[in-house]
């Protein structure tokens, strides 16, 4: 029976949706807390936890009171008007960022067009002789052309060519830093940990090497905050760690807990680069966003939900590692922003074993998992995660068995 309801579910999608997705994984339905239910009412674990955005876990009171308040208020106004959530999540996010007294923020609806935002910022920062923007090879930076132009991954380039000219990737290596970075580049943008190339490091010392390079030569050092951002990684943002002060930082994702919204935050000098007339977003920032946001914001701080992610990141490192298994090479990442690498390429294999089993964990390529659970997650879902993760694992033994058993 619920394979019937399920496979017209996966040919509806195919028939209605554009073929820009893989098949979903599953339908779901609802959530609570760190789990979710398919339409099956199958239950699972969601370590992913909507790629780092659902900051609260699901269904989380605060969240729910917050936009069911404010949309039974006031959900839109144009950008002719302000708001009072408008402006009290600016100033919050000065606050946390530590944008200082000439920080400024501008908001939009998702990462993309925060770094859109980003991205203008990098070009006012051009003239004369310094036209150079340089990203990293392997980051992520959005889809929309602009964003897609920063993003250092051919493979989501090549059918989109030309590009918006002026970026250049370079190999995320401080000898690639060194010997790129002079009086030509207007701004160096990266993430602190990149999330979709896996949940990778960055070198030592690479962050503040950059922050003195574009102070020396007067480029802007712009990071992408949108995974690693509001708290996940153990801090407020995780720039905090490398002892380094950017020019802008873009935030998203985890920033309203699954309600649309994205911000460009501007440091010092920076913020007098974006003028009147330069950007806009007939949604970015209303009230009903900005609401959610400032509800979430508050939760993390007053749940103390960032010593959380600090230590349950470390709990589970340390529980991945202690695992021994032959199948990980490396455990990365900071917070509750986990990679783990795996000896084979064989993440897609795992992250379906654990689907199976009914736990939410992801491969954004063949050698890694990454896993971004909510920010509220205790020991009991901590120690659910062990013992199912540790149970997929298990099972590539077995499927390596029987695939030998079969050749
Ligand atoms: C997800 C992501 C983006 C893009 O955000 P969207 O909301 O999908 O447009 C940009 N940068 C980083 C680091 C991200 O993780």
């Amino acid at each position: 029976m619920s394979e019937t309801i399920d496979s017209t579910l996966d040919e509806r999608f195919a028939d209605a949706m554009m073929g820009t997705f893989a098949p979903p994984l599953a339908f779901l339905d609802h959530g609570e807390g760190a789990y979710v239910w398919d339409v099956d009412g199958k239950r699972y674990l969601d370590f992913l936890g909507g790629i780092a955005v659902n900051s609260l876990g699901h269904a989380h009171p605060v969240f729910v009171e917050a936009v069911s308040e404010q949309a039974a208020k006031l959900a839109h106004v144009s950008n002719y008007f302000a708001s009072r959530p408008q402006l009290a999540l600016a100033e919050t996010l000065k606050r946390i960022s530590g944008a200082g007294d000439e920080g400024r923020v501008i908001f939009g609806n998702s990462g993309a067009e925060a770094m859109e935002a980003a991205f203008k910022l990098a070009r006012l920062n051009c003239t004369g002789r310094r036209t150079r923007i340089l990203t990293l090879k392997g980051s992520f930076h959005g889809r929309t052309m602009g964003s897609l132009s920063l993003t250092g991954q051919p493979a989501l380039q090549k059918a989109f060519a030309p590009l918006v000219p002026g970026v250049e990737h370079i190999d995320p290596s401080l000898e690639a830093l060194e010997a790129a970075v002079d009086e030509t580049v207007a701004a160096v943008i990266f993430e602190p940990i990149q999330g979709e190339a896996g949940v990778v490091d960055l070198p030592e010392g690479f962050v503040a090497r950059a922050r003195e390079l574009t102070t020396t030569h007067a480029a802007l050092l712009i990071i992408d905050e949108i995974q690693t951002g509001v708290g996940r990684t153990g801090t407020w943002f995780a720039f905090e760690q490398f002892g380094v002060t950017p020019d802008a930082i873009a935030v998203a994702k985890g920033l309203a807990g699954g309600f649309p919204i994205g911000a460009l935050v501007t440091f010092g000098e920076a913020s007098a680069l974006l003028q009147r007339g330069h950007h806009g977003s007939t949604f970015g920032g209303n009230p009903l966003a900005t609401t959610v946001g400032g509800a979430v914001l508050g939760e993390i701080e007053s749940a103390g939900l960032i010593g959380n992610a600090g230590r349950r990141g470390e709990q589970i490192r340390a529980l991945v590692a202690g695992l021994g298994s032959p199948h990980i090479s490396a455990v990365r990442g900071r917070g509750l922003l986990i990679g783990i690498g795996l000896t084979e390429p064989r993440a897609k294999e795992l992250s379906s074993a654990a689907l199976e089993l009914g736990l939410i964990i992801n491969a954004p390529n063949d050698h890694s998992i990454r896993i971004a659970p909510p920010l509220i997650v205790g020991d009991t879902e901590v120690d659910e995660f062990g013992r199912l993760f540790a149970a997929a694992l298990a099972s590539l033994d077995s499927s390596n068995d029987s695939a030998g058993a079969h050749s």
